[in-house]
């Protein structure tokens, strides 16, 4: 049998392989610990949980509209009008499986075959692959360690030509932990106009800013006639498997997103909306004391990593860092193993030092690897004791 050209050319997720290597070793009886997770390790909250026995019970079981239930779509525009100061109302919003679901539509809706758009990096895994799916070109533009990973707009403009088609911008950002200014933001959108270009902003990560006085800012407020932002219910209330995201872009690009579900999945699963219905009325409070755990995490985590001399730049926003492990690549670990690069450093340190890290290849930050701060603290101390004394048994 012959399989389509793109099966040899998008790669599998790099995430979900270090997912399963810790499964095994758990299953094994070892303890590990995990800065592997991408997602937030609390319960669903359970006003949360009690709306979908709710929903359930009174047989809200039954196919929805494609772009979703008018409540939530509704609800979700006045959240993104309360929080960002835009207008918006339910038309400008699409209810999606994750918002994975809503980057694709909003990418396939603009992205005709051999068409390029432009991804920076380091960056989540699944933009090229999402751009090759669709039919699309990603043409990669570096960010820097030493520019704190911020986007440089110039940079972006010198990658544009007459194929390009979108930027995809991602902030806070996985795996950087970046916060984009609003001038950065607005430096993006004004290329965009110049050149005619659409905007895909991933804002998956908008209510996790760790940084006293960074406020997020959307991409869709900035220029609401070419910019779709998509949001989540998976980080900013720990409902991953829950698959409900939320798109939100001009009433035209809107759309085309309900008509490529309609004609694929059809709507996210009805039990879920009217969950994050109940999220969005009353799971802020939840979501709050989540992020505060998430901050004070986070500096537990730099703490210890200053006290070991690593480098890295401090995450603003996300539950992920960056580490630098370049200083240990060419070495050879106490258990043996050559450390060729950041995927044999992550291999190394679950095999000897039951850490699990995800190596920084797949996210294009080669001779990094990300930790995930979606664990415990007593974990964090217990694992940053064992990934320092895992450096530092590395002979060259
Ligand atoms: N965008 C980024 C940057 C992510 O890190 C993730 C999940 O890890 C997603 C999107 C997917 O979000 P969802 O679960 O809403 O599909």
């Amino acid at each position: 049998m012959r399989y389509a050209g793109w099966t040899s050319v998008v790669e599998p997720s790099a995430t979900l392989t270090v997912v399963a290597r810790v499964r095994q070793k758990v299953e094994a009886g070892v303890k590990v610990f995990n800065f592997g997770a991408g997602e937030p390790d609390f319960p669903t909250p359970k006003v949360i949980r009690d709306a979908a026995h709710k929903a359930i019970e009174e047989g809200k079981t039954r196919y929805t509209p494609a772009a979703g239930i008018p409540q939530l779509r509704q609800a979700f525009a006045e959240r993104v009008n309360s929080l960002y100061g835009v207008d918006v109302d339910g038309e400008n919003v699409v209810v999606t499986v994750g918002a994975k679901q809503a980057l694709y539509a909003a990418l396939r809706a603009v992205c005709e075959p051999n068409m390029e758009v432009i991804v920076p990096t380091p960056c989540w895994v699944t933009y090229p692959e999402m751009v090759k799916l669709a039919g699309g070109v990603p043409v990669l533009v570096e960010t820097k360690a030493e520019n704190g990973y911020v986007l440089d707009v110039e940079a972006i403009e010198s990658a544009v030509t007459e194929r390009t088609c979108a930027v995809i911008v991602n902030s806070p950002n996985n795996p950087t932990g970046a916060v984009y200014g609003r001038e950065v933001l607005e430096g993006v959108v004004e290329l965009a106009r110049r050149h005619n270009l659409a905007v895909i902003s991933d804002e998956v990560y908008d209510r996790l800013i760790l940084e006293e006085g960074l406020e997020h800012t959307t991409l869709f407020a900035l220029g609401r006639e070419r910019v779709f932002s998509a949001f989540s219910c998976s980080k900013t209330y720990a409902m991953t498997g829950w698959r409900l995201g939320f798109g939100v872009g001009n009433k035209e690009w809107v759309r085309y997103c309900e008509r490529l579900l309609a004609q694929s999945t059809s709507n996210a699963c009805s039990v879920s909306q009217y969950a994050a219905l109940a999220a969005l009325l009353e799971g802020d409070e939840d979501a709050a004391r989540m992020r505060r755990e998430f901050i004070r995490r986070r500096n537990l985590m730099c703490r210890l990593l200053d006290k070991a001399g690593m480098r890295y730049v401090r995450p603003q926003g996300t539950f992920f860092l960056l580490l630098d492990v370049r200083d240990w690549i060419g070495g050879r670990s106490a258990g043996g193993m050559e450390i060729k690069d950041d995927e044999t450093f992550a291999e190394a340190l679950l095999e000897e030092a039951s850490v699990a890290v995800v190596p920084g290849s797949p996210f294009h930050a080669a001779g990094r690897v990300r930790l995930s701060f979606a664990c415990s603290q007593e974990d964090i101390e217990a694992g940053i004791a064992s990934l320092v004394r895992f450096v530092e048994s590395i002979r060259r």
